[in-house]
């Protein structure tokens, strides 16, 4: 019998495809994978800025648009460089041929703007490559129950990767990108990063989920439960040569494969945040109810949440949501003023979340009170905290975000040496 051919899954990000000359520089990665035995299918996403562009194109048109249009508009992206890089291809004599979404076909749900991957049929795309083709599916997009063109929230091509990978059972799914590895924090404000060789399904989830940007949060949830390798390095350098069990950029893996656990894997920030706070309620059982059930009603997630309680029988709920959900946040809220009969509503977007994230707190006392300690040294107001078995958050000013960042990274020896 012959051995079995390894698959792999390549995805280029934004910045990896820009320009033409990026293009050119990707066929090549891709041509030393063919020639070194694989069998390789690619994921691209839309060159860098052709998705701001296209939503800002949505958002000026008409603020309230029609979703399934907003999809048909900035799926194109997509489509653009998947064919610019199997044309690339062609022209290194390597068979190569594009995909969209609805030719694999790879279905999602009808969640226009935000759809969820249902299923993917990789029979056809596990037939090209097994005559010798190289797919280049555009990442992001799919078809949903109506047969229209679907996206799938910014970030997507990671998830369209890890999907495929695991639809086509490939051994890994490399997510190329514009840093050569998942670090400590974003390396784009801490130049004292450090980058991970490995980190656990469980931390990077975690951190996606509290802005760090670098995988979509779906692409690792879906990587846990499928149990896909998924390596993150850089398309715009070659890394160390990667030798036996070595490989140039981060995996995430399970964390029986991690040897020394750190108590905090890694810091991240976020910025989409908004905080509320509705001031002067009257502090009786079914108040919270009374102020959340109406945003979950209007779809508005809430975050954080503190409630904090006067002598006076008033009480004051604080609380963040998504930047761009609070306009209306604020119109539900005032539409059920009489009801809640609150006094006053307190908003401010200049907040930033900051998150430590560690599967080492679970035996270690003392992460959350090294952060409030490292804080208050440098005169930075906590004004709303949460925690999870795994996580601790603060709501801070927007304008000590690298300060509060780079302190802490120094505080809990994450700092390269
Ligand atoms: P792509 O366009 O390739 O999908 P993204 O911009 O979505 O790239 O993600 C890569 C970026 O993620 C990096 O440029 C970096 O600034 C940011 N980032 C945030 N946190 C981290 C982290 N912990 N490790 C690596 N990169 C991070
Ligand atoms: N192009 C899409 C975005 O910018 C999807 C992606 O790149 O992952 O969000
Ligand atoms: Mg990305």
């Amino acid at each position: 019998m012959s051995p079995t051919v390894p698959r792999i899954v390549m995805k280029f990000g934004g910045t990896s495809v820009a320009d033409l000359d990026r293009i050119r520089a990707v066929a090549e990665k891709v041509r030393k994978q063919v020639e070194a035995g694989c069998e390789v299918a690619v994921v691209v996403s839309a060159m860098s800025g052709v998705t701001n562009r296209l939503v800002g194109y949505c958002r000026d048109l008409s603020p309230q648009h029609d979703e399934r249009e907003y999809d048909t508009v900035v799926a194109t992206g997509e489509q653009v460089t998947s064919g610019l890089l199997a044309i690339a291809l062609q022209k290194l004599g390597i068979n190569a041929r594009s995909w969209l979404g609805w030719q694999i076909p790879l279905r999602t749900d009808d969640a226009h703007g935000k759809a969820r991957i249902v299923s993917i049929d990789g029979a056809n795309l596990i037939d090209s490559m097994q005559a010798g083709q190289v797919p280049v599916v555009a990442g992001f997009q799919g078809i949903g129950p109506d047969g229209r063109i679907t996206t799938l929230g910014r970030g997507g091509s990671d998830t369209s990767a890890v999907a495929l990978a695991a639809a086509l059972k490939a051994d890994r799914c490399d997510i190329y990108t514009d840093v050569d590895g998942i670090y400590t924090t974003d390396p784009r404000i801490v130049t004292k990063a450090r980058k991970l060789d490995k980190i656990t399904y469980e931390e990077m989830l975690e951190l996606a989920s509290v802005g760090a940007k670098v995988l979509q949060t779906r692409s690792v949830e879906l990587a846990m439960k499928e149990r896909v390798r998924v390596q993150v390095l850089s398309s715009f350098t070659d890394g160390p040569a990667p030798s036996e069990g070595h490989l140039p950029g981060s995996l995430v893996v399970d964390e029986d494969e991690i040897v020394e656990q750190e108590q905090v894997a890694g810091i991240a920030y976020s910025r989409d945040e908004a905080k509320i706070s509705v001031r002067q309620l009257p502090d009786r059982p079914g108040i919270a109810a009374a102020v959340f059930g109406p945003l979950a009603d209007a779809n508005v997630n809430v975050d954080m949440i503190v409630q904090s309680t006067g002598d006076d029988g008033m009480t004051n709920m604080t609380f963040t949501i998504g930047k761009t959900d609070l306009a209306r946040a604020i119109s539900v809220l005032e539409s059920h003023r009489d009801a809640i009969q609150f006094t006053e509503l307190q908003t401010d977007d200049g907040v930033v979340k900051i998150s430590v994230v560690g599967v080492g707190m679970r035996s270690h006392a003392g992460v959350a009170s090294t952060m409030f300690r490292t804080l208050a040294e440098r005169n930075i107001n906590v004004q709303v905290i949460s925690t999870s078995e795994i996580k601790v958050s603060v709501l801070i000013a927007a304008e000590y975000t690298e300060l509060a960042v780079r302190a802490l990274h120094t505080a809990y020896g994450l700092d390269a040496a």
